[in-house]
């Protein structure tokens, strides 16, 4: 029989709404994409991602049974569940008891639903007794999010609906190529534009996004925080701050223009390499509009000063009254499927659900209350995800790793390295619909199912809750991850408290996180589709979601925002004699993250089908290569080989890798794990490199 069932895109974190057809005549995998035009986040419209998904589901991509590997350095072979969980139980009990709790360790994912980040928090606090737990949002979002409960007490992706862009009067879009990442967000920016609006586009390279902007500012990278101050400084020069604004709904003002008047036009020109001209007509745009806007994403968050970055983005939306007022405010464009969710309900090192810091007392007592446990033995805040990967196998370090939804392999920075942390461990247990690059390192793979085949929340860039439903079976040898977390929690001695259903987690997660910042505690299953979703904080069934934030106050204890105050400093690595050029990594349209997923759907793959590395004509007339001709890329910590693309819309300066894929052309063997102070954010955006022929070698 065919049934028809409305979802959620298993990919970014628009997570447009879609229809799935299912049924044994629908194809080979089972399920087709039908539009579902009355979700009002897309509207129908999806990427060629979204469309393909389903390939996903089909049998030959996909794990279908646990693997285990009987002995270090042999191969894994298929193994039934019960052996396989036995394994893992017995791994971690022995690693816990030779070495300590804090031994075995927790890695998530911005992918997972709310369920399983609550749930992985969960076991890892209450069963396994660790502090550290981390995930790959620690890599995505963090320092948005540092930056955002800095300035405004709380974090959410966008403090307004999508639907709000296209009203604001000037918005600047800082490191962020929707036109790639998310296509069909692209609508909201065009319809600014249509109404009279202005799109300016920061951006070291002209990307698809740019070319759509009617301002295109490229500094080199790691030129936003400069760039940011230096628009800052013409705002106020010009007499444009918003002083009533300032007055009433700010503190901190002085402290961010004494920083901002440092960075006048010239030397942000130096700094940036934006010509004057072009910053003051930037900084007239956004300063003259009524309202405006400030929207980030990886760009100038992962950055080694990534959050004071996206602080001084603030700071000029704060100066110009461009925040807590409708139609303008800062905002990020989260990356991950869940960045959102993932990031507010326990499987962050230093979070408990609801958003509550892990080291508030009130926090951890109320918790505690909902798990039944006493809560002097939650454990404290742990290691942030780079800080836990590096220490694995290491003396004081995670000896056995239980890891979900991540495939650090290719997508952690100096990835080289961390591959071969990720072979120094006594016991690697990797819980994945396929066989992704990490797996294929494990003891124990553990195949689980994916969005189509369970039910589940996830929160969307918005701070809209929003439900994934089960739409076909799974395989039968595949479990859910909450069915795998009661199962081992059972093996290691805690029997209740695991549901391996959906709904009755969240339902535990709502009153989890009651109280909280991120509250979910109106929000259920049933409002969520009579809705179409919820935005928090909901703190009560009748109450009717908050899709904008700050409009009366900010969420400081004294109401008021706060200015970053900050100062331009180089990146953690530029660029010298030796390594004489950054490099910039990012996505491309085809590809998704660290492409375990979309590299093994055909229609995808043709289009993105490998690594490539970006140079400039002048660049490469020097380096006397032509297009698709391979070149090295070399930093301090490796070197990747891929084939040259040659092309003027990047700096002269810079060359750009996508990471979406492992082997040779890894962008992220290049990258530089140098960390954010605040968030803990690696350096993935730049690094200083050497670019070279790389005649007669395998791609
Ligand atoms: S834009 Fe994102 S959520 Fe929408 S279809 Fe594409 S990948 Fe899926």
């Amino acid at each position: 029989m065919t049934t028809t069932t409305d979802t959620h895109c298993p990919y970014c974190s628009l997570q447009c709404g879609m229809r799935l057809r299912t049924g044994p005549e629908v194809g080979a995998a089972g399920a087709e994409v039908l539009e579902r035009p009355g979700f009002p986040v897309n509207r129908g419209a999806l990427c060629g991602k979204g469309r393909s998904a389903p390939a996903l589901l089909a049998r030959d991509v996909r794990l279908t049974g646990p693997l285990l590997r009987d002995r270090p350095g042999g191969p894994l072979r298929s193994a039934g569940w019960p052996e396989a969980l036995d394994r893992v139980a017995e791994g971690l009990a022995g690693v816990r008891e030779r070495h300590g709790a804090d031994a075995v360790g927790v890695f998530g994912g911005g992918g997972l639903t709310n369920e399983k980040a609550y749930q992985l928090g969960k076991f890892a606090r209450v069963v396994l007794r660790t502090a550290n737990i981390d995930y790959n949002g620690r890599f995505c979002m963090s320092s948005a999010a540092a930056a955002h409960r800095r300035a405004f007490g709380l974090d959410r992706g966008l403090p307004f609906p999508l639907e709000d862009i296209p009203h604001t009067d000037c918005l600047i879009l800082v490191g962020a190529n929707p036109a790639e990442t998310m296509p069909p967000a692209l609508r909201y920016f065009r319809e600014l534009r249509e109404n009279g609006g202005t799109l300016i586009v920061v951006d070291p390279r002209r990307t698809r996004t740019a070319a759509e902007a009617d301002l295109h500012l490229q500094p080199r990278p790691g030129g936003d925080l400069a760039l940011a101050l230096g628009l800052l400084h013409l705002v106020i020069a010009d007499g444009l701050v918003d002083e009533e604004f300032v007055a009433a709904r700010t503190t901190g003002f002085d402290r961010a223009r004494a920083a901002a008047m440092a960075h006048w036009p010239d030397r942000v020109e130096r700094l940036t390499g934006v010509p004057v001209a072009r910053l003051r007509e930037a900084a007239a745009l956004f300063g003259r509009a009524a309202t405006g806007m400030v929207l980030t994403a990886r760009g100038p968050e992962q950055q080694s000063k990534g959050t004071d970055t996206v602080g001084a983005w603030i700071d000029l939306c704060l100066a110009t009254g461009k925040a807590g007022r409708p139609r303008s405010g800062y905002g990020c464009l989260t990356g991950q499927g869940n960045g959102q969710g993932g990031r507010e309900h326990g499987q962050k090192a230093d979070q408990l659900p609801g958003y509550r810091s892990i080291e508030d007392p009130a926090a951890r007592a109320h918790v505690a209350g909902v798990w039944g446990v006493d809560p002097e033995t939650l454990p404290g805040a742990g290691r942030s995800a780079y800080e836990l990967l590096d220490g694995l196998g290491q003396p004081g370090g995670v000896r056995a790793l239980l890891l979900a939804g991540s495939n650090p392999v290719v997508s952690a920075p100096n990835a080289g390295h961390v591959a071969g942390r990720l072979r120094a461990l006594d016991l690697l247990v990797v819980a994945d619909p396929v066989l992704s690059e990490t797996a294929r390192l494990a003891d124990v793979v553990l195949p689980v199912t994916q969005w189509a085949e369970e039910d589940g929340t996830t929160t969307n860039l918005e701070g809209r809750v929003i439900l994934r439903r089960r739409a076909l079976d799974p395989p039968e040898g595949v479990r859910s991850e909450l069915w795998v977390l009661r199962e081992l929690a059972a093996r290691l001695g805690v029997v209740d408290g695991f549901p391996a259903e959906a709904e009755p987690v969240f339902d535990e997660l709502r009153r989890a996180s009651a109280g909280g910042d991120a509250d979910y505690a109106g929000i259920s299953y049933r409002r969520i589709a009579a809705e179409d979703g919820v935005f928090w904080p909901c703190p009560d069934t009748a109450h009717p979601g908050t899709p904008r934030l700050f409009l009366d106050r900010f969420a400081t204890p004294d109401g008021r925002a706060r200015f970053a105050g900050v100062t331009h400093r180089p990146a953690a690595e530029e660029p010298d004699r030796d390594y004489p050029l950054y490099l910039t990594t990012g996505r491309v349209l085809a590809q998704y993250q660290s492409g375990a997923q979309t590299r093994r759907v055909p229609e995808l793959n043709a289009a993105a089908p490998g690594p490539f590395v970006e140079l400039h004509p002048r660049l490469a007339a020097r380096l006397a290569v032509g297009e698709g001709e391979l070149v090295s890329v070399t930093s301090r910590r490796g070197r990747a080989v891929a084939p040259a693309r040659v092309t003027d819309t990047i700096r002269p300066d810079t060359v750009f890798m996508p990471f979406h894929w492992p082997g040779a052309g890894r962008a992220n063997t290049l990258t530089n794990p140098a960390l954010d102070p605040v968030s803990r954010m690696p350096e993935f955006k730049l690094c200083a490199v050497r670019v070279e022929r790389a005649e007669g070698e395998a791609s």
